[in-house]
């Protein structure tokens, strides 16, 4: 089974995924918790390129193929075979990402990156994706030190992000199923297990 999280940054996505990964692991699923871009020695190199402050003159075709890039990589290299030796894998970020950030947030068109990304993906669809759904965020994010070069963009790009990833929960309401931040990580975490269970079991 093919899990993905997504959301906007410090949505929590990224400590939700590892802890529903020892979850799963303690209840007996072979598991396999990886991030996207990255997991891979060139999706990790892809991943620097990417975030690197000093790259601000990459083009949005630049950004978005390098994603692309990363993604196949990750696919050919991890994905596909961790799926058919029978794993749960749980990736934290994936199309989805490209959709709502280069998509809805840098203007990219949606269809042409629809059509890129099943190229690059073959066709492999998550069996589900959690979105995490929190409008505090941004808030949040001030408080770090050092945001790296997508991290740095204004906050309209970031809503725009967040908007998109709402217009996509209800574009495939059967796949992306939202869950709201709660107050505390262990609350948020057990709606994510109730939703993954379901799946699961
Ligand atoms: O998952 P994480 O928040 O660590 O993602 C790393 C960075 O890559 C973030 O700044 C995120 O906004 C950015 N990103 C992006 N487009 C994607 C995937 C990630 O801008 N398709």
């Amino acid at each position: 089974m093919f899990i993905t999280f997504e959301g906007c940054e410090k949505s929590g996505k990224s400590t939700q995924a590892r802890l529903l990964s020892r979850y799963l692991k303690a209840c007996g699923f072979k598991t396999l918790f990886i991030r996207e871009p990255g997991s891979t020695v060139l999706g990790e190199k892809i991943r620097r390129i990417l975030l690197d402050k000093r790259n601000d003159r990459m083009s949005l075709a630049t950004e978005m193929l390098l994603y692309m890039a990363a993604r196949a990589q990750l696919i050919e290299e991890v994905i596909r075979p961790a799926l058919a030796r029978g794993a749960v894998v749980l990736c934290d970020r994936f199309q989805d990402s490209t959709l709502a950030y280069q998509g809805y947030g840098c203007g990219l068109e949606i269809a042409v990156l629809e059509k890129v990304g099943r190229w690059a993906t073959a066709g492999l669809t998550p069996d589900l994706t959690l979105l995490l759904d929190s409008w505090q965020s941004r808030d949040k994010l001030r408080n770090t030190s050092l945001p790296d070069r997508i991290e740095s963009r204004p906050d309209a790009f970031h809503n725009r992000v967040k908007k998109g990833y709402r217009a996509l929960a209800r574009k495939y309401p059967a796949r992306i199923k939202t869950i709201r931040v709660q107050p505390s990580i262990l609350q948020t975490q057990a709606k994510i297990r109730e939703i993954v269970e379901s799946c699961l079991l």
